[in-house]
């Protein structure tokens, strides 16, 4: 058997579950064994987290992302559907109408739990399962919508729930043994004992897929996303990444805490259990071959596999001449954190004792702060340990991969590749494992991070310099005209890359990241739509 699972963004418009549909079908009807994950459309569940939000703030505009989030799914049960396209209405003008009536309650009572918006956001995976799955009857014959909720059992952790994987594995197997034909089945959902709806984290439909195949023993899980695989880079930052053919589940596991939402974190656990390959596929390029995630590691060429980030983190400094010596204040730190079920994603102490940093996501921070500022109240009171120190707007930078153990100098080239492009480092951490370095940076700086330390592991050969040139009079035009008629050499003797990235005179901004041709530089700049703007010019450039 095998688990596929399409993403929000391989169903964001009716056009794209047609082709999700052809893939679909080609594998079922191609007698493999195949069971079906989805998402929710699009960005539906960022939209109905938002439209609660609204009606928890008590503000009626919540209606107007309401009625949008209606017309979007009738537009897509109008496109998809052709034979039962009564039925399916009907059908979901009754979810509509369960949604509308705990939104009014949300707006009424100006009160949004974490329980009522895991309800609310499993409408999200419901309707799409539900809509495809009919959209599928007039090409397969023997089809199964699933619930899960029924099926995936979890503890009442909502927003985040864990799995009790006993009785969900029972379940699974006793569904699938009496549902032959394809099930489509909801990512991201589950409930209680009591039968509450709950989720599992943002992006959990990875996870969904990964529960499922290692219930059934499925030979394989594929993930069909809008990339082609796993990638050195986040491809939406550093435009030169490239996919990656193979990785551990330990790396995916790395990459994916480290920012790569390419991959949910905890979807690695049951796959790896069972010895389960993921393979990482795109929807729009399904010829391409993808990323296998499995055990073997194949070390590659280079000396990492990818760098990644967390765009915004806070970070922390808990210090004092009263914990030089003294045992237990780290274990107070993170055992207070701990109770309060604050995760934290890197901590780095020296050995000097004074200090110990860590880092957090920004929106718990006041109440770590707070909560560490009460553990500490006799100590900070009588001066030995100051109240924690926080610093925001911070980004995590994370170099990855199995190569990295026992390879000296990946360090110096990660730490050379910042401090060339001037990037402080404001903190480091190192997994004892070897398998990730992980630096703290300002948070303006992460695109260039990113870029340059892909640039510096993954095209050492040359280096980009990026060029703004402000000005294309007399000297301006002259400097890219000297630039151009060396550019080959500079490239092929100095390893050296001209990249052009904007231009500006009196009357225009022309600007791209992937770079403007030096030798066509002024049609670029007289056919640009953009009128000159130097403060504008300036802060693109700092971006
Ligand atoms: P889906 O809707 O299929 O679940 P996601 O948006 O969750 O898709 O994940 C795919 C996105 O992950 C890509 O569009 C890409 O921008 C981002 N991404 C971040 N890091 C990486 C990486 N290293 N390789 C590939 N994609 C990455
Ligand atoms: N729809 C859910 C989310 O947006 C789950 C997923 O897409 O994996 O978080
Ligand atoms: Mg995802």
């Amino acid at each position: 058997m095998k688990v596929m699972k399409f993403g929000g963004s391989s169903i964001g418009t009716p056009e794209r579950v047609k082709y999700v549909n052809d893939i679909i079908k080609e594998a079922a009807n191609n007698n493999v064994n195949v069971a079906v994950v989805l998402s929710a459309f699009g960005n539906s569940t960022d939209q109905l987290v938002e439209m609660s939000r609204i009606a928890g703030l008590g503000k009626i505009q919540y209606k107007e992302l309401l009625g949008n989030f209606i017309e979007v799914h009738s537009q897509f049960i109008s496109n998809l559907i052709e034979q039962n396209q009564t039925s399916v209405s009907q059908t979901v003008s009754r979810s509509f109408e369960e949604l509308k009536d705990i939104l009014h309650g949300i707006f009424l009572v100006r009160e949004l739990s974490a329980r009522t918006l895991d309800f609310v956001m499993s409408f999200g995976e419901r309707l799409s399962c539900f809509i495809v799955s009919e959209s599928l009857k007039d090409g397969i014959k023997k089809i199964h919508f699933l619930d899960t909720r029924n099926i995936i059992k979890t503890d009442e952790n909502f927003g985040a729930a864990g799995v009790n994987f006993k009785l969900s594995n029972h379940n699974l197997n006793k569904y699938f043994k009496s549902h032959s034909g394809l099930c489509i089945i909801t990512g991201f959902i589950g409930s209680t004992e009591n039968s509450e709806t709950t989720t599992l984290g943002r992006g959990g439909s990875d996870y969904t897929a990964s529960i499922v195949a290692a219930a059934l023993n499925a030979e394989e899980i594929e993930i069909w996303t809008d990339v082609d695989g796993v990638m050195t880079a986040d491809p939406k930052k550093v435009p030169k990444a490239f996919s990656i053919e193979y990785l551990t589940y330990e790396e995916a596991m790395e990459m994916s805490h480290f920012g790569a939402n390419v991959i949910h974190p905890p979807t690695m656990q049951p796959a790896l259990n069972e010895k389960i390959p993921i393979i990482i596929r795109n929807t729009f390029n399904k010829g391409f071959a993808g990323t296998i995630i499995s055990e073997k590691n194949t070390p590659g060429t280079y000396l990492i596999k990818s760098v990644t980030s967390i765009p915004e983190v806070a970070l922390f400094r808990v210090q004092g001449s009263g914990m030089i010596g003294v045992t237990g204040t780290a274990m107070r730190v993170f055992g207070t954190l701990a109770r309060e079920g604050i995760n934290i994603i890197l901590i780095t102490q020296v050995s000097s004792e004074h200090s110990i940093c860590f880092a957090v996501a920004p929106n718990v921070s006041v109440r770590a702060k707070k909560i560490i500022e009460e553990e500490f109240t006799l100590e900070i009171k009588t001066n030995q340990i100051d109240s924690p120190i926080v610093e925001k707007n911070l980004a995590v930078i994370a170099v990855v991969g199995e190569n990295m153990r026992e390879t000296p100098g990946i360090s110096g080239c990660l730490f050379q590749a910042l401090g060339k492009n001037g990037i402080n480092v404001i903190t480091i951490a190192q997994g004892s494992s070897e398998l990730n370095i992980s630096v703290v940076v300002p948070k303006q700086d992460e695109t260039k991070a990113l870029n340059a330390i892909h640039d510096s592991f993954f095209l050492s050969e040359t280096r980009s310099i990026n060029l703004f040139v402000i000005g294309a009079g007399l000297v301006g035009s002259t400097l890219l005209k000297q630039l151009n008629d060396h550019y080959q050499f500079l490239k092929k003797e100095r390893q050296i890359e001209i990249k052009l990235v904007a231009l500006t005179n009196t009357r225009k901004n022309v600007f791209n990241v992937n770079g403007i041709p030096i030798e066509d530089w002024q049609k670029y700049l007289d056919d640009s739509e953009d009128d000159a703007n130097l403060n504008l010019f300036i802060n693109k450039m700092i971006a």
